[in-house]
């Protein structure tokens, strides 16, 4: 209400004010959408026929091997009362700290650097492997919308030394970011070897055809002295309302003296024990321990299935992925690990945590892990 002013300048206010609220959120819609179909990626017309061809693909979609909901039905409810008590837990308290990633100009025989989340870079047996990065700061196909990060990237993607590959587990935002793969385009020659399908995301996004390797489950890639195989994952896929057009992955990462498995996003399944019996023992594994709940078992494991996982595949050190550096569930911050130590240490599994950006070197002996997070949770 306006008070004291003439009816002229009362209108002439008024309407100046609603143009104002309108003009706000239009410009903000603007600027949420802006960007949205490129990052999108390929459409569902054009994936399909590139994909049908897998014995993973059955009835116009890929398909888990074993039955796999993403929501348990009947959840809904249970959804909107977790979502209202868990979104501020999965938040830290104060700001997780970083380490500036040193990084040799010789690659190691095993040493790993995790950037947070599913991020990592592996040094085996003197060559490199970027898995799923993410520079982002959201994971979303918007640039003003979407879980933001908890923290920021430890260092510029500019300054990781060349790699010999990069690979992507699926196509999900929080593992596959346009605009990291276009930084990535400009900054390393690296082939980007991926799951069936994500190849079109790329091509789409400028990536030149002899920088896009794309595999079904089981199939291999050699790159230097490595042999990197696609592995079968229970997950799903979509960056917008059509879903499991492109196929989800877990990567063996082999040389001739050390092995390394990359879980990416997966719920628990039986495939791990024969892909530990056909590719392992693994020196070191990545799995995901974050972002599980209830109301989607089947697509994220909790930190107990990942120990289990690492055993199935015969895993030595396990570093844990998919936790720390986005917002994705209801659970808290810090219990991922809390959860993982325990259930480690009834497995007598040795874990290793690092900070965002610690680069861990593993050719010799396992790094003792000192408690960062319990501070900051
Ligand atoms: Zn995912
Ligand atoms: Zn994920």
């Amino acid at each position: 209400m306006l008070v004291g002013v003439s009816p002229t300048l009362r209108r002439a206010a008024v309407r100046a004010a609603t143009a104002a609220a309108l003009a706000v959120p239009a410009a903000l819609i603007g600027r949420a959408a802006w960007g949205i179909p490129a990052s999108m990626g390929a459409s569902r017309r054009r994936l399909r026929p590139l994909v049908t061809g897998s014995p993973h693909f059955s009835e116009g979609k890929f398909c888990n091997t074993v039955a796999t909901t993403t929501m348990q039905p009947g959840s809904t409810g249970d959804f909107v009362r977790e979502a209202r008590k868990g979104r501020r837990a999965g938040v830290p308290s104060s700001p997780v700290p970083l380490v500036t990633p040193q990084l040799p100009t010789e690659a190691a025989e095993l040493a790993v650097t995790w950037f947070g989340h599913a991020s990592a870079l592996l040094e085996v047996d003197g060559h490199r492997v970027l898995v799923d990065p993410v520079w982002g700061e959201r994971v979303s196909p918007s640039a003003v919308v979407g879980p933001k990060r908890l923290h920021p990237v430890p260092g510029p993607l500019e300054e990781l030394p060349q790699v010999d590959a990069v690979l992507i587990s699926h196509d999900h935002y929080d593992h596959l970011d346009l605009p990291t793969v276009r930084r990535l385009v400009r900054e390393q020659t690296a082939p980007f070897v991926v799951p069936l399908g994500i190849g079109e995301h790329l091509r789409g996004w400028g990536v030149p055809e002899d920088r896009v390797v794309e595999l079904d489950w089981d199939g291999t890639h050699r790159v230097g002295g490595l042999t990197l195989v696609c592995a079968e994952a229970r997950h799903f896929s979509g960056r917008g309302l059509s879903r499991d057009d492109t196929l989800w992955s877990s990567w063996v990462v082999a040389g001739p003296r050390h092995r390394v498995f990359f879980g990416g996003d997966t719920g628990y399944h039986p495939a791990f024990a024969a892909i530990g019996a056909q590719h392992g023992p693994f020196d070191l594994t990545l799995l995901p321990v974050g972002a599980y709940s209830p109301q989607w078992p089947a697509i994220h494991m909790d930190p107990e299935e990942a120990v289990r996982a690492h055993g199935d595949l015969g895993g030595d050190v396990f570093l844990p992925i998919h936790w720390a550096t986005f917002n994705l569930a209801f659970h808290p911050w810090a219990e991922p690990i809390d959860r993982l130590l325990a259930a480690a240490a009834r497995s007598e599994v040795s874990v290793v945590v690092p900070r965002p950006g610690e680069r861990l070197d593993l050719s010799t002996s396992t790094p003792t892990t000192t408690d960062w997070w319990t501070a900051v949770s």
